[in-house]
Protein backbone atom coordinates (compact mmCIF):
# COMPACT_ATOMS: atom_id res chain seq x y z
CA UNK A 1 0.00 0.00 0.00
CA UNK A 2 1.39 3.52 -1.03
CA UNK A 3 2.14 5.65 1.53
CA UNK A 4 -0.17 8.72 2.82
CA UNK A 5 1.94 11.43 1.23
CA UNK A 6 3.11 14.15 3.65
CA UNK A 7 1.14 17.19 3.32
CA UNK A 8 2.36 19.95 0.73
CA UNK A 9 4.35 21.85 2.63
CA UNK A 10 2.46 25.18 3.51
CA UNK A 11 3.52 28.59 1.26
CA UNK A 12 6.05 30.22 3.46
CA UNK A 13 4.68 33.50 5.13
CA UNK A 14 6.41 36.02 2.80
CA UNK A 15 4.48 34.73 -0.16
CA UNK A 16 1.45 34.15 1.37
CA UNK A 17 1.87 37.73 2.45
CA UNK A 18 2.67 38.77 -1.02
CA UNK A 19 -0.59 37.06 -2.14
CA UNK A 20 -2.77 38.71 0.22
CA UNK A 21 -1.49 41.45 1.96
CA UNK A 22 -1.18 44.71 0.62
CA UNK A 23 1.51 46.44 2.39
CA UNK A 24 1.63 49.74 2.84
CA UNK A 25 4.34 52.16 1.83
CA UNK A 26 5.55 48.94 -0.42
CA UNK A 27 5.93 48.88 -3.90
CA UNK A 28 4.32 45.30 -3.84
CA UNK A 29 6.03 44.89 -7.35
CA UNK A 30 9.61 45.34 -5.68
CA UNK A 31 8.47 43.34 -2.56
CA UNK A 32 8.82 40.42 -4.76
CA UNK A 33 12.56 40.93 -4.72
CA UNK A 34 13.26 42.05 -0.86
CA UNK A 35 9.95 40.27 0.64
CA UNK A 36 9.22 41.23 4.32
CA UNK A 37 10.17 39.62 7.08
CA UNK A 38 8.29 37.01 8.88
CA UNK A 39 8.25 38.00 12.38
CA UNK A 40 6.77 35.38 15.04
CA UNK A 41 7.46 36.96 18.42
CA UNK A 42 8.92 39.86 19.66
CA UNK A 43 10.14 39.98 22.97
CA UNK A 44 12.05 43.66 24.46
CA UNK A 45 13.68 45.41 21.65
CA UNK A 46 14.25 42.37 19.68
CA UNK A 47 12.23 41.29 16.99
CA UNK A 48 12.53 37.02 15.96
CA UNK A 49 11.93 35.39 12.57
CA UNK A 50 10.73 32.25 11.44
CA UNK A 51 14.07 31.02 11.39
CA UNK A 52 14.95 32.60 15.15
CA UNK A 53 17.21 35.33 14.02
CA UNK A 54 16.43 38.31 16.32
CA UNK A 55 16.87 42.07 15.03
CA UNK A 56 16.74 44.98 17.03
CA UNK A 57 13.72 47.05 16.46
CA UNK A 58 15.74 50.53 16.31
CA UNK A 59 12.41 52.47 14.75
CA UNK A 60 9.93 51.02 17.24
CA UNK A 61 8.14 49.40 14.65
CA UNK A 62 7.25 52.91 12.95
CA UNK A 63 7.95 54.86 16.56
CA UNK A 64 4.88 53.14 18.57
CA UNK A 65 6.99 51.09 20.96
CA UNK A 66 7.95 52.26 24.27
CA UNK A 67 9.41 49.57 26.50
CA UNK A 68 10.04 46.70 23.88
CA UNK A 69 7.77 44.01 22.59
CA UNK A 70 4.98 41.88 24.81
CA UNK A 71 5.78 44.30 27.43
CA UNK A 72 4.10 42.61 31.05
CA UNK A 73 2.88 45.87 32.35
CA UNK A 74 1.02 46.78 29.18
CA UNK A 75 -0.40 42.94 28.95
CA UNK A 76 -1.45 42.59 32.64
CA UNK A 77 -3.61 46.26 32.62
CA UNK A 78 -5.03 44.91 29.11
CA UNK A 79 -5.88 41.50 30.24
CA UNK A 80 -7.20 43.32 33.15
CA UNK A 81 -9.69 45.72 31.04
CA UNK A 82 -10.54 42.82 28.35
CA UNK A 83 -11.44 40.57 31.86
CA UNK A 84 -14.05 43.40 32.44
CA UNK A 85 -15.13 46.15 29.66
CA UNK A 86 -13.20 45.39 26.72
CA UNK A 87 -15.14 48.23 24.90
CA UNK A 88 -18.56 50.15 24.65
CA UNK A 89 -19.71 53.25 22.72
CA UNK A 90 -18.64 56.60 24.48
CA UNK A 91 -21.78 58.41 22.71
CA UNK A 92 -24.15 58.39 25.96
CA UNK A 93 -21.58 55.79 27.97
CA UNK A 94 -18.78 56.81 29.70
CA UNK A 95 -16.25 54.43 31.68
CA UNK A 96 -13.73 54.97 33.98
CA UNK A 97 -10.23 54.12 31.21
CA UNK A 98 -11.19 56.49 29.43
CA UNK A 99 -12.19 59.49 31.78
CA UNK A 100 -8.71 58.90 33.93
CA UNK A 101 -6.93 59.20 31.17
CA UNK A 102 -8.12 62.21 30.29
CA UNK A 103 -7.80 63.56 33.50
CA UNK A 104 -4.52 62.31 33.70
CA UNK A 105 -3.28 64.16 29.98
CA UNK A 106 -4.75 67.44 31.48
CA UNK A 107 -3.20 66.98 34.45
CA UNK A 108 0.31 67.00 32.30
CA UNK A 109 -0.47 70.71 30.89
CA UNK A 110 -1.48 72.18 34.04
CA UNK A 111 -5.11 71.80 32.85
CA UNK A 112 -4.38 74.05 29.93
CA UNK A 113 -5.98 71.98 27.77
CA UNK A 114 -8.29 70.02 29.71
CA UNK A 115 -10.44 68.80 27.05
CA UNK A 116 -9.85 65.30 25.01
CA UNK A 117 -11.25 64.05 22.35
CA UNK A 118 -10.40 60.24 21.20
CA UNK A 119 -9.64 58.80 18.19
CA UNK A 120 -7.85 55.51 16.89
CA UNK A 121 -4.94 56.77 14.63
CA UNK A 122 -2.89 59.90 13.93
CA UNK A 123 -4.49 60.90 11.00
CA UNK A 124 -7.48 60.99 12.24
CA UNK A 125 -6.70 63.12 15.21
CA UNK A 126 -5.32 65.42 12.93
CA UNK A 127 -9.04 65.35 11.21
CA UNK A 128 -10.57 66.17 14.28
CA UNK A 129 -8.44 68.94 15.31
CA UNK A 130 -8.69 70.62 11.21
CA UNK A 131 -12.55 70.59 12.22
CA UNK A 132 -12.69 71.44 15.17
CA UNK A 133 -10.67 74.59 14.68
CA UNK A 134 -12.58 75.72 11.89
CA UNK A 135 -15.53 74.87 13.46
CA UNK A 136 -15.24 76.57 16.90
CA UNK A 137 -14.45 80.29 14.13
CA UNK A 138 -17.52 79.23 12.76
CA UNK A 139 -19.43 79.26 16.43
CA UNK A 140 -17.79 82.38 16.82
CA UNK A 141 -18.70 84.62 13.87
CA UNK A 142 -15.63 84.10 11.71
CA UNK A 143 -17.10 81.05 9.01
CA UNK A 144 -14.03 82.80 6.63
CA UNK A 145 -11.21 81.48 8.77
CA UNK A 146 -11.32 78.06 7.12
CA UNK A 147 -7.77 78.06 5.40
CA UNK A 148 -4.79 76.14 7.37
CA UNK A 149 -1.07 76.87 7.45
CA UNK A 150 1.81 74.05 7.64
CA UNK A 151 5.37 73.80 7.15
CA UNK A 152 7.43 73.06 4.55
CA UNK A 153 8.24 68.78 4.46
CA UNK A 154 6.06 68.44 7.47
CA UNK A 155 4.18 65.46 8.10
CA UNK A 156 0.89 65.07 9.53
CA UNK A 157 -0.17 61.61 7.93
CA UNK A 158 -2.40 60.20 4.79
CA UNK A 159 -5.92 60.82 4.81
CA UNK A 160 -6.93 63.35 2.82
CA UNK A 161 -7.72 66.04 5.13
CA UNK A 162 -4.45 65.11 6.92
CA UNK A 163 -2.15 64.96 3.64
CA UNK A 164 -3.53 68.37 2.89
CA UNK A 165 -1.60 69.57 5.60
CA UNK A 166 1.92 66.98 4.78
CA UNK A 167 4.27 68.44 2.34
CA UNK A 168 5.98 65.13 1.85
CA UNK A 169 6.46 64.90 -2.10
CA UNK A 170 6.12 61.06 -2.02
CA UNK A 171 3.14 60.59 -0.30
CA UNK A 172 1.47 63.41 -1.36
CA UNK A 173 1.91 63.95 -5.03
CA UNK A 174 -0.38 61.87 -6.34
CA UNK A 175 -3.28 62.38 -4.22
CA UNK A 176 -2.20 66.29 -4.94
CA UNK A 177 -5.74 66.91 -6.99
CA UNK A 178 -7.93 65.34 -4.15
CA UNK A 179 -6.70 68.02 -1.43
CA UNK A 180 -7.50 71.43 -0.01
CA UNK A 181 -5.42 73.92 -0.39
CA UNK A 182 -3.16 74.58 2.58
CA UNK A 183 -0.65 77.74 2.52
CA UNK A 184 3.35 75.84 3.50
CA UNK A 185 5.80 77.97 4.88
CA UNK A 186 9.25 77.42 5.47
CA UNK A 187 10.42 75.42 8.39
CA UNK A 188 13.06 76.24 10.98
CA UNK A 189 15.66 73.31 10.58
CA UNK A 190 19.26 73.92 13.07
CA UNK A 191 21.46 72.70 9.95
CA UNK A 192 20.46 75.68 8.25
CA UNK A 193 20.15 78.19 11.42
CA UNK A 194 17.23 79.47 9.57
CA UNK A 195 14.63 79.61 12.78
CA UNK A 196 14.13 83.29 12.91
CA UNK A 197 13.93 83.45 8.77
CA UNK A 198 11.24 80.47 9.23
CA UNK A 199 9.64 82.97 12.09
CA UNK A 200 9.69 85.95 9.63
CA UNK A 201 7.82 83.90 6.74
CA UNK A 202 5.26 82.91 9.05
CA UNK A 203 4.61 86.60 10.36
CA UNK A 204 4.16 87.71 6.75
CA UNK A 205 1.92 84.96 5.60
CA UNK A 206 -0.11 85.57 8.95
CA UNK A 207 0.10 89.56 8.40
CA UNK A 208 -1.60 89.57 5.27
CA UNK A 209 -4.50 86.00 5.26
CA UNK A 210 -4.80 86.01 9.16
CA UNK A 211 -8.41 86.50 8.26
CA UNK A 212 -8.77 83.75 6.73
CA UNK A 213 -6.37 81.46 8.18
CA UNK A 214 -8.04 78.81 11.27
CA UNK A 215 -4.71 77.32 12.19
CA UNK A 216 -1.15 76.49 11.75
CA UNK A 217 -0.10 73.31 12.67
CA UNK A 218 3.50 71.55 13.41
CA UNK A 219 5.49 69.05 14.26
CA UNK A 220 7.29 70.61 17.47
CA UNK A 221 11.16 70.19 17.67
CA UNK A 222 11.62 67.06 15.49
CA UNK A 223 9.88 66.84 11.81
CA UNK A 224 10.01 63.55 11.97
CA UNK A 225 9.41 62.03 7.98
CA UNK A 226 11.31 64.49 6.66
CA UNK A 227 14.26 62.90 8.19
CA UNK A 228 14.18 63.83 11.65
CA UNK A 229 14.72 67.36 11.05
CA UNK A 230 15.46 69.50 14.40
CA UNK A 231 15.53 72.56 15.79
CA UNK A 232 14.98 74.84 19.01
CA UNK A 233 12.59 75.33 21.07
CA UNK A 234 12.61 78.99 20.81
CA UNK A 235 10.57 78.27 17.23
CA UNK A 236 7.50 77.09 18.78
CA UNK A 237 7.79 80.13 21.30
CA UNK A 238 7.74 82.51 18.71
CA UNK A 239 5.36 81.09 16.85
CA UNK A 240 3.03 80.96 19.48
CA UNK A 241 3.53 84.58 20.25
CA UNK A 242 2.95 85.19 16.50
CA UNK A 243 -0.56 82.82 16.65
CA UNK A 244 -1.49 84.80 18.88
CA UNK A 245 -0.97 88.09 18.09
CA UNK A 246 -3.14 87.33 14.97
CA UNK A 247 -5.69 85.04 16.20
CA UNK A 248 -5.16 82.11 14.78
CA UNK A 249 -4.76 78.83 16.15
CA UNK A 250 -1.99 76.18 17.06
CA UNK A 251 -1.67 72.83 16.47
CA UNK A 252 0.69 70.72 18.17
CA UNK A 253 1.30 67.35 16.36
CA UNK A 254 2.55 65.47 18.77
CA UNK A 255 1.81 61.94 17.38
CA UNK A 256 5.80 61.45 16.89
CA UNK A 257 7.73 63.74 19.74
CA UNK A 258 5.55 63.05 22.52
CA UNK A 259 5.49 60.74 25.12
CA UNK A 260 8.33 61.07 26.50
CA UNK A 261 10.81 61.04 23.02
CA UNK A 262 12.03 64.06 23.16
CA UNK A 263 13.30 63.95 26.76
CA UNK A 264 10.29 65.68 28.55
CA UNK A 265 6.66 64.13 28.22
CA UNK A 266 5.13 66.73 25.27
CA UNK A 267 7.59 68.08 23.19
CA UNK A 268 5.94 71.32 23.89
CA UNK A 269 7.56 71.30 27.56
CA UNK A 270 10.81 72.38 25.95
CA UNK A 271 9.29 75.55 24.95
CA UNK A 272 7.56 76.33 28.35
CA UNK A 273 10.99 75.69 29.86
CA UNK A 274 12.68 78.84 28.46
CA UNK A 275 9.93 80.95 30.64
CA UNK A 276 7.32 83.74 28.91
CA UNK A 277 7.87 85.99 26.38
CA UNK A 278 7.54 89.59 28.13
CA UNK A 279 3.68 90.46 28.34
CA UNK A 280 2.82 86.76 27.35
CA UNK A 281 -0.46 85.61 29.86
CA UNK A 282 -0.67 81.98 31.35
CA UNK A 283 -3.51 80.87 28.62
CA UNK A 284 -0.42 81.49 26.00
CA UNK A 285 1.74 79.57 27.23
CA UNK A 286 0.32 76.11 25.48
CA UNK A 287 -0.86 75.42 22.13
CA UNK A 288 -4.47 75.73 21.50
CA UNK A 289 -4.62 71.84 20.26
CA UNK A 290 -2.28 68.71 21.05
CA UNK A 291 -2.27 65.83 19.20
CA UNK A 292 -1.04 62.49 20.67
CA UNK A 293 -0.88 59.14 18.87
CA UNK A 294 2.03 56.62 18.16
CA UNK A 295 3.59 56.44 21.64
CA UNK A 296 0.34 56.33 23.71
CA UNK A 297 -0.23 52.53 24.25
CA UNK A 298 3.36 51.57 23.85
CA UNK A 299 3.35 49.92 20.77
CA UNK A 300 -0.14 47.59 21.58
CA UNK A 301 -3.68 48.91 20.64
CA UNK A 302 -4.24 52.16 17.93
CA UNK A 303 -5.59 55.05 19.87
CA UNK A 304 -5.23 58.83 19.47
CA UNK A 305 -6.30 62.25 21.35
CA UNK A 306 -6.94 65.39 20.56
CA UNK A 307 -6.64 67.63 23.50
CA UNK A 308 -7.25 71.48 23.37
CA UNK A 309 -8.11 74.28 25.87
CA UNK A 310 -11.19 75.93 27.62
CA UNK A 311 -11.90 78.52 24.79
CA UNK A 312 -11.80 76.13 22.16
CA UNK A 313 -14.00 74.39 23.95
CA UNK A 314 -16.46 77.01 24.71
CA UNK A 315 -17.11 77.53 21.65
CA UNK A 316 -19.20 74.94 20.76
CA UNK A 317 -21.10 75.02 24.10
CA UNK A 318 -24.39 75.56 23.36
CA UNK A 319 -28.42 74.26 23.38
CA UNK A 320 -27.84 73.79 19.38
CA UNK A 321 -26.88 70.29 17.81
CA UNK A 322 -25.43 72.32 14.52
CA UNK A 323 -22.77 73.75 16.82
CA UNK A 324 -21.67 70.84 18.37
CA UNK A 325 -18.65 69.28 17.55
CA UNK A 326 -19.74 66.49 14.78
CA UNK A 327 -17.55 63.83 14.50
CA UNK A 328 -18.48 59.78 15.48
CA UNK A 329 -16.32 57.20 14.59
CA UNK A 330 -16.99 53.13 15.76
CA UNK A 331 -14.12 52.94 18.34
CA UNK A 332 -13.95 55.87 19.58
CA UNK A 333 -12.39 55.84 23.25
CA UNK A 334 -11.77 51.75 23.10
CA UNK A 335 -11.40 50.84 26.96
CA UNK A 336 -8.65 48.31 26.28
CA UNK A 337 -6.65 51.29 24.15
CA UNK A 338 -7.39 53.72 27.02
CA UNK A 339 -6.40 51.20 29.66
CA UNK A 340 -3.33 50.41 27.89
CA UNK A 341 -2.61 54.27 27.83
CA UNK A 342 -2.89 54.34 31.55
CA UNK A 343 -0.31 51.94 32.26
CA UNK A 344 2.22 54.05 29.60
CA UNK A 345 1.03 57.35 31.76
CA UNK A 346 1.84 54.23 35.20
CA UNK A 347 5.49 54.32 34.13
CA UNK A 348 5.67 58.00 33.74
CA UNK A 349 4.69 58.69 37.04
CA UNK A 350 6.98 55.97 38.47
CA UNK A 351 9.86 58.49 37.04
CA UNK A 352 10.66 57.30 33.98
CA UNK A 353 11.45 60.83 32.47
CA UNK A 354 14.64 60.36 34.87
CA UNK A 355 15.76 57.08 33.21
CA UNK A 356 14.98 58.81 29.56
CA UNK A 357 17.69 61.42 30.49
CA UNK A 358 20.19 58.46 31.00
CA UNK A 359 19.06 56.27 28.14
CA UNK A 360 19.40 59.38 25.87
CA UNK A 361 23.58 60.19 27.31
CA UNK A 362 24.09 56.26 26.55
CA UNK A 363 22.84 56.86 23.65
CA UNK A 364 24.74 60.67 22.50
CA UNK A 365 28.20 59.05 24.05
CA UNK A 366 28.23 55.74 22.16
CA UNK A 367 27.17 57.61 18.96
CA UNK A 368 29.51 60.61 19.58
CA UNK A 369 32.62 58.51 17.83
CA UNK A 370 30.57 58.41 14.55
CA UNK A 371 30.77 62.58 14.02
CA UNK A 372 34.23 61.79 12.67
CA UNK A 373 33.18 59.03 10.26
CA UNK A 374 33.95 60.54 6.52
CA UNK A 375 30.97 59.59 5.21
CA UNK A 376 28.44 61.06 8.56
CA UNK A 377 27.56 64.59 9.04
CA UNK A 378 25.08 66.49 11.02
CA UNK A 379 24.81 63.81 13.82
CA UNK A 380 21.91 65.28 16.10
CA UNK A 381 19.66 63.94 18.68
CA UNK A 382 16.90 65.24 21.04
CA UNK A 383 15.90 63.10 23.52
CA UNK A 384 15.45 59.34 22.57
CA UNK A 385 15.65 60.51 19.24
CA UNK A 386 19.13 60.24 17.12
CA UNK A 387 19.68 61.20 13.18
CA UNK A 388 22.78 61.60 11.30
CA UNK A 389 22.87 62.42 7.26
CA UNK A 390 25.02 60.40 5.00
CA UNK A 391 27.56 62.43 2.80
CA UNK A 392 27.58 61.48 -1.07
CA UNK A 393 24.46 59.10 -0.87
CA UNK A 394 24.27 56.73 -3.76
CA UNK A 395 20.73 56.63 -5.00
CA UNK A 396 18.92 54.12 -2.96
CA UNK A 397 20.85 54.09 0.36
CA UNK A 398 18.04 54.16 2.63
CA UNK A 399 17.20 50.12 1.22
CA UNK A 400 20.65 49.54 1.06
CA UNK A 401 21.01 50.44 4.31
CA UNK A 402 17.86 48.72 5.57
CA UNK A 403 19.10 45.66 4.00
CA UNK A 404 23.07 45.46 4.84
CA UNK A 405 21.40 46.57 8.60
CA UNK A 406 19.89 43.36 8.77
CA UNK A 407 23.17 41.32 8.20
CA UNK A 408 23.85 42.80 11.35
CA UNK A 409 21.09 42.22 13.48
CA UNK A 410 19.58 45.90 13.38
CA UNK A 411 15.71 46.67 12.09
CA UNK A 412 16.48 50.32 10.20
CA UNK A 413 14.57 52.27 7.83
CA UNK A 414 16.41 55.11 6.77
CA UNK A 415 14.59 58.05 5.25
CA UNK A 416 16.22 59.26 1.83
CA UNK A 417 20.14 59.80 3.21
CA UNK A 418 19.13 60.40 6.43
CA UNK A 419 19.52 57.34 9.12
CA UNK A 420 17.79 57.26 12.24
CA UNK A 421 17.53 55.08 15.66
CA UNK A 422 14.37 56.01 17.88
CA UNK A 423 14.71 52.86 19.45
CA UNK A 424 12.22 51.83 22.50
CA UNK A 425 12.98 53.35 26.25
CA UNK A 426 15.79 49.85 27.23
CA UNK A 427 18.88 52.05 26.15
CA UNK A 428 21.61 51.36 28.73
CA UNK A 429 25.23 51.79 28.21
CA UNK A 430 25.58 48.13 27.06
CA UNK A 431 23.00 48.44 24.50
CA UNK A 432 23.33 52.02 23.24
CA UNK A 433 27.55 50.63 22.36
CA UNK A 434 25.69 47.64 20.37
CA UNK A 435 23.84 49.96 18.38
CA UNK A 436 26.60 51.91 17.46
CA UNK A 437 28.42 49.13 16.64
CA UNK A 438 25.76 47.89 14.73
CA UNK A 439 25.49 51.28 12.62
CA UNK A 440 28.96 51.17 12.11
CA UNK A 441 29.20 47.95 10.74
CA UNK A 442 26.65 48.76 8.22
CA UNK A 443 28.61 52.05 7.22
CA UNK A 444 31.62 49.64 6.98
CA UNK A 445 29.86 47.14 4.41
CA UNK A 446 28.30 49.63 2.38
CA UNK A 447 31.58 52.39 2.29
CA UNK A 448 34.06 49.85 2.55
CA UNK A 449 36.53 52.73 2.01
CA UNK A 450 35.58 55.32 4.58
CA UNK A 451 35.87 55.33 8.19
C1 LIG B 1 2.75 59.11 12.20
C2 LIG B 1 2.35 60.54 12.25
C3 LIG B 1 1.05 60.95 11.93
C4 LIG B 1 0.01 60.00 11.42
O1 LIG B 1 -0.30 59.01 12.34
P1 LIG B 1 -0.96 57.64 11.79
O2 LIG B 1 -1.34 56.91 13.02
O3 LIG B 1 0.12 56.97 11.02
O4 LIG B 1 -2.11 58.03 10.95
C5 LIG B 1 0.74 62.29 12.05
N1 LIG B 1 1.65 63.18 12.45
C6 LIG B 1 2.90 62.82 12.79
C7 LIG B 1 3.86 63.87 13.26
C8 LIG B 1 3.30 61.50 12.67
O5 LIG B 1 4.57 61.16 12.93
Amino acid sequence: MAAVSAAAPLASLQSRSLQAVWHPCTQMARAQKSPPLPIVRGEGPWLFDDQGRRYFDANSSWWVNLFGHSDAGLRAAITRQLETLPHVMLAGCTHEPAVRLAERLSARTGGALGHCFFGSDGASAVEIALKQSFHSWRNLGQPDKREFVCLRNGYHGETIGALAVTDVAIFRDAYDPLLMRAHIVESPDARQGNEAQALAAMRALLAERAGRVAAVIVEPLVQGAAGMVMYAPEYLRGLRALTREFGVHLIADEIAVGCGRSGRFFAWEHALALGDPAGAVPQDRWPDFLLLSKGITGGTLPLSLVLCSDAVYQAFWSEEVGRGFLHSHSYTGNALACAAANAVLDRFDAGLLDELAAQASHLREAFAPLAKHGRVEHLRQRGMILAFDVVDAPAGLAEAFHVAARRHELLIRPIGRTVYLMPPYVVDAATAGWLADAVRATLAELFPHAS
